[in-house]
């Protein structure tokens, strides 16, 4: 009976250590220097490697990699015991060389990349001597991928891309610009003449390329690929996002519990008011079942693979934003007015619960995507009355057991009875 929520001591050990790592290290740092890893200073620098380093020693670097791919081979349901905790901490991914957009990018560049493309631009994206960021989304639709524009044109050793895009997370500062076209996904170093990034949106930038001109060798994967690729990356990025989202949603609903109890209001402490229990008991709720769905998600993985689960991942991802909205509302709520400002981590979580209902797709179209998928399954009922129709349910019965009536007299007898009886009762 393979049936067991149970955590293999070993591993239980390293998660142990990682919370330990988490609070007394990552969690101070980004109280220090906000954004560690990004900084300039050497000072800094040189801090943030060694706690790197610590995390290298324990095996616990870029865990998102299998192992055929140069990773450490966790799998999808250890990495979201390991992610629920770093949720909650955030330079932690980065820390652990598991951050997006880098993660869904060296995935794809991992799975597709030539051995030349790997040592050129995996090697440094892993060790983040490198930066990238994943030009997809367009001014003119992002839900579609099929209004999608920017096309590379073939010219001689090189590939020339024209377009636009919004909402490249961090483009700004990427070195390189994983950009979808519409006949491939490329490379492009964010130097390259021809790429322009436009002053706003400040951190998810809109960028023009206009005939940028790269090597014929930064084409990844096949010619045409960039829907497989595209779909092996976010599929990866959604449920990496929902195992954080369990961190942060975990967190709201600790600190609704202890300000619960620590509050007083028309002469009872608020946790003994009916509607803040409510609100508790059913955050508690939403809180264990997104978990069981994240993790049951990502046990599915491992047993088929992300391709397979793609109505679980679909379900999984529009429902980890309505229970972080649902879970951070509720305890801002609780928080009074101290929840309405910036002195807790509360409004950010609030602000991101509609963030996650857009990145990596519209919560809507996941949604068109779980029904279609489902219904599948199904056929439509014949005639006016559906399947589950009573009185036809109580006609097969009757003809179900007929056999058994035949054999046993008695018990049609009994049957007989119970028919007259409940018909007089109506
Ligand atoms: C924080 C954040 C980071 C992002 N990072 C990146 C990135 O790094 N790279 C990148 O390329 N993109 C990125 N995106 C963009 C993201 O992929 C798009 O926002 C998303 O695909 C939706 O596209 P859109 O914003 O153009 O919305 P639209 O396509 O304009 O949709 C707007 C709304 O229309 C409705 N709608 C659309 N289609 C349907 C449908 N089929 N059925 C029902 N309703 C529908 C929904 O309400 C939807 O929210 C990011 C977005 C966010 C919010």
């Amino acid at each position: 009976m393979a049936w067991d929520f149970s955590t293999e001591p070993e591993f239980q050990e390293k998660l142990d250590w990682i919370q330990q790592f988490c609070e007394e290290r990552v969690g101070p740092l980004h109280h220090v220097f906000p954004h560690a890893v990004r900084l300039p200073d050497p000072a800094v620098r040189a801090y943030v490697r060694d706690l790197q380093q610590d995390v290298k020693d324990q095996g616990l670097w870029a865990l998102f990699l299998d192992e055929e791919l140069g990773g450490p081979g966790f799998g999808q349901l250890k990495l979201a015991l390991v992610n629920e905790i770093l949720g909650r901490y955030p330079a932690a991914p980065q820390l652990f060389g598991a951050a997006a957009p880098d993660t869904g990018n060296m995935e794809i560049l991992a799975a597709y990349g030539t051995d030349e493309q790997k040592k050129r631009w995996l090697e440094p994206l892993l060790n983040q001597e490198m930066f990238s960021a994943y030009s997809m989304t367009e001014p003119q639709g992002g839900s579609d991928p099929r209004l999608f524009e920017t096309v590379a044109v073939r010219d001689g050793d090189e590939w020339v891309i024209n377009g636009e895009k919004w909402f490249t997370s961090a483009g700004r500062v990427a070195d390189l610009l994983f950009v979808m076209c519409t006949n491939g996904i490329f490379i492009v170093p964010r130097t390259t003449e021809g790429v322009e990034i436009m002053p706003e949106p400040r951190n998810h930038n809109h960028i023009i390329y206009r005939d940028v001109r790269i090597p014929a060798d930064h084409l990844l994967g096949p010619e045409d690929g960039a829907h497989v690729l595209a779909q092996r990356r976010l599929g990866g990025g959604r449920i990496h996002h929902a195992m954080r989202t369990i961190a942060q949603c975990t967190m709201a609903f600790d600190m609704m519990c202890e300000r619960a109890l620590s509050r007083r209001s028309h002469g009872a402490i608020i946790a003994e008011h009916q509607m803040v229990q409510e609100k508790i008991a059913e955050s508690y709720a939403k809180l264990r079942m997104l978990r069981l769905l994240v993790l049951e998600t990502a046990w599915k993985i491992d047993q088929t693979s992300a391709q397979d689960c793609r109505t679980d991942i679909a379900v999984v991802k529009f429902t980890m934003s309505r229970v972080l909205r649902e879970i951070s509302f509720d305890s801002l709520q609780i928080h009074g007015s101290l929840g309405t400002t910036d002195l807790t981590p509360l409004q950010d979580m609030y602000a991101a619960a509609p963030t996650m209902g857009l990145a990596d797709g519209a919560d809507e179209v996941h949604k068109v995507t779980v029904a279609r998928r489902v219904l599948r399954n199904y056929e439509p009922h014949e005639g006016n009355f559906p399947r589950e129709f009573l009185p036809y349910k109580k006609e097969e019965a009757w003809k179900k057991m007929e056999p058994i009536f035949e054999a046993n007299p008695e018990l049609a007898e009994a049957a007989e009875r119970w028919k007259a009886y409940r018909e007089k009762r109506r």
